[in-house]
């Protein structure tokens, strides 16, 4: 790791550093760009998300293994597939530290505000209450947030550097480390099946994408892997990976 720019403790998130200290990451396993997380930015607070989807799985099994101290935060939307809290309490039970953050706001509140099923109306407004707001109480509490995302997953997200910065509500910056930016759908599994890490049921039953009950179908044939997700919609993204 000697190559690699070491950190400045007083700016630790300088955008003018951040994507040169980025670019020299490209290459580098995801398991070396962890390690040197917890060694340069451990005294941070530093923590990763998870939906417990295949990347997820992998994010979460790999820093327990690094790190068992690292929160793993999720959020339950209070609209998740039974397999879904399956795959998360298996997780727990390997060891995982897993927080689970719900939304302010319940259900039924959202139906009395909203009308019924928001989601089949306005699944950006649905999103923003059960999602991304859970999502910034979350940036709260971490200045490091460890991501599971690939590139190769959608459109949207084929130009995720290694290191980002996320921000809070009152624009002050979280840094968004991305470790398998590069990896395939195929590196996803070979990790999961070598390591008999824990995994969605539902991604046996056509699934490759995995989120709230009524917003996920299996892949369309000819769809990317996301494909799934509000079917027969323009979104595409729930909004937390645009903080
Ligand atoms: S994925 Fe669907 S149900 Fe879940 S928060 Fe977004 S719009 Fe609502």
């Amino acid at each position: 790791m000697a190559q690699w720019p070491t950190v400045n403790p007083e700016a630790p998130f300088d955008p003018g550093a951040l994507a040169a200290r980025s670019a020299s990451f490209e290459g580098a396993s995801a398991e070396a760009i962890l390690a040197w997380v917890f060694e340069n930015l451990g005294h941070l607070r530093v923590g990763c998300t998870s939906a417990f989807g295949p990347e997820g799985c992998v994010l979460v099994d790999m820093v327990r293994r690094m790190r068992p101290a690292t929160p793993v935060f999720t959020i339950d939307t209070g609209l998740l597939f039974d397999a879904s809290v399956e795959v998360r309490r298996a997780h727990e039970e390997r060891g995982a530290r897993v927080v689970v953050v719900e939304p302010l706001v319940s259900l039924s509140a959202q139906a009395e505000r909203h009308g019924p099923r928001l989601w089949e109306r306005d699944p950006d407004a649905c999103c923003a209450v059960r999602k991304v707001e859970p999502m910034r109480r979350i940036l709260d509490r971490l200045d490091v947030w460890l991501t599971a995302i690939r590139r190769d997953q959608s459109p949207t997200r084929a130009n995720t550097p290694i290191l980002g910065v996320a921000r809070r509500a009152d624009g002050s910056a979280v840094l968004k480390v991305a470790p398998f930016v590069a990896w395939t759908r195929k590196d996803t599994w070979s990790y999961l099946l070598t390591h008999g890490v824990p995994y969605n049921r539902l991604l046996d039953e056509g699934y490759t994408s995995v989120g709230c009950r009524p917003c996920t179908a299996p892949a369309a044939p000819d769809g990317d892997e996301r494909s799934g997700r509000w079917q027969g919609r323009a979104k595409t993204e729930c909004g937390i990976h645009t903080l």
